[in-house]
């Protein structure tokens, strides 16, 4: 928490560091505070939360109960930022809200190369943190660890109850809360996300892997689109799904497609059961469920297509949502979905279901799943707020 919100910190392992009884000690703190966040010399938090600990820094600006803003980002990714950088240097009142760290997923990658103008790439926190001094430059108010836990859309303004129990309200809303990458339960995962990890498979991945193997898991389309776009530049691609096959989760052609390339193997039965390297992914270990055997593979490249999960659950039924809980806006909307529609126009492009409530970034049903296209998206729907403001 306190690595991705950018603050200067000291980490004391109580099993390993010759000082730290004496800081023990000192604080009469015993094991069982353990973890102990000490600030500034002079506050202990014992076993802290997210939410202490900001506090704690004064992360956080103070809400006060009646001010109702022009716009609350809810999510601080790559949109919920660029939302609230365009929204704020254009005189909107905006208010972000924040789970746990600005930059979102891209905050945990180590290196984002496909984002315009950074072409020796540039870490997803460098970015977060530079879009998140741009957001405060312009006025835009943050709160970091504070979740929106539920979403009042019956009367005007809106109403989002955030989980320490304070009320925001506001005009209009830009639901930026993003996805989840189904991860694999692997404790070293988080180590190699980005430096042998993948969540997604671009030319940039292509371009790494080129004559090497890769693993690509998943049973579903998204996992057969990246085998085949990765066969074409790795020397072999082996697709592991838990299954007994491809064919109750991918389309046919792709099938076909991973049966006719010559470099593609699938193997069934099986999952990843752990992840090795020495600063970068160096061998990947699977287990067949069938005999628990386990077997070591020297790869650098695995590619986890395991499908993304939104973070939508604190919506209510506010809004209307696709098939697998990503939010439906603009264009996708059925005239089912707007049957509590009440305007004379239609949604614009971005809007949800719910007038003056929009959706941007992963979040959204049928988003480009990238960095630059969360961006846009956020930075386009303040046009469409501003129209919004004066209906
Ligand atoms: C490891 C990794 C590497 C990647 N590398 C690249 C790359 O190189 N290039 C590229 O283009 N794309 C890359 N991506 C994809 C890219 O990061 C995402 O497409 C992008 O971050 C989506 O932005 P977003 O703002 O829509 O959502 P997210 O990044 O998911 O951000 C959503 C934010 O909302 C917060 N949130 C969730 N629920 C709540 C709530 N209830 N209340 C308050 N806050 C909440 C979350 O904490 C999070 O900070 C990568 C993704 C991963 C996981």
């Amino acid at each position: 928490f306190l690595t991705r919100n950018g603050q200067p910190h000291t980490y004391l392992d109580v099993e390993e560091d010759p000082d730290v009884q004496a800081l023990l000690d000192r604080f009469q703190l015993c094991l069982e505070d353990v973890p102990v966040v000490i600030c500034r010399y002079d506050q202990v938090l014992k076993n802290p939360t997210n939410e202490e600990i900001a506090d704690s820094l004064g992360l956080n600006v103070a809400i006060e109960p009646d001010h109702v803003r022009d716009i609350v980002v809810v999510g601080a990714g790559p949109a919920g930022l660029a939302a609230a950088v365009y929204g704020a240097s254009e005189g909107l009142d905006v208010l972000v809200v924040e789970s746990h760290a600005p930059g979102g997923q891209a905050g945990s990658s180590s290196k984002i190369e496909n984002y315009l103008g950074f072409p020796t790439g540039i870490s997803g926190q460098a970015l977060a943190a530079r879009a998140f001094m741009q957001a405060e430059k312009f006025g835009a108010d943050i709160l970091i660890a504070r979740s929106g836990s539920r979403l009042r859309c019956d009367g005007h303004p809106y109403l989002i109850d955030l989980a320490d129990g304070t009320t925001v309200s506001t005009r209009t809303v830009v639901i930026a809360t993003g996805a989840q990458y189904r991860r694999i339960p692997l404790p070293d995962l988080p180590r190699f996300e980005g430096v042998g990890v993948y969540s997604g498979a671009s030319g940039m991945e292509a371009q790494l892997c080129k004559g090497e193997d890769v693993i690509v898991v998943g049973g579903g389309n998204s996992a057969g689109q990246a085998a085949i776009f990765l066969a074409r530049t790795a020397r072999h691609v082996l697709v592991v799904v838990r299954g007994k096959g491809l064919a109750e989760t991918m389309s046919r052609y792709l099938i076909q497609r991973i049966e006719a390339s010559g470099n593609i193997t699938l193997r069934t039965f099986t999952e990843v059961s752990g992840l090795e390297g020495n600063g970068r992914l160096e061998r990947v270990h699977l287990r067949d469920s069938r005999t628990d055997e386990r077997f070591p593979m020297p790869i650098r490249h695995l590619f986890l297509m395991t499908g993304a999960s939104p973070n939508t659950g604190w919506l209510t039924d506010c809004v209307a949502l696709d098939g697998k809980g990503f939010v439906k806006t603009g264009p996708d909307l059925t005239v089912e979905n707007l049957a509590r529609w009440r305007l004379k126009r239609p949604p614009y492009l971005l809007e949800t279901s719910r007038a003056g409530v929009f959706a941007v970034g992963d979040v959204r049903s049928n988003s480009v799943k990238r960095v630059a296209s969360a961006v846009g998206e956020g930075s386009i729907c303040v046009q469409f707020i501003h129209r919004t403001l004066t209906e």
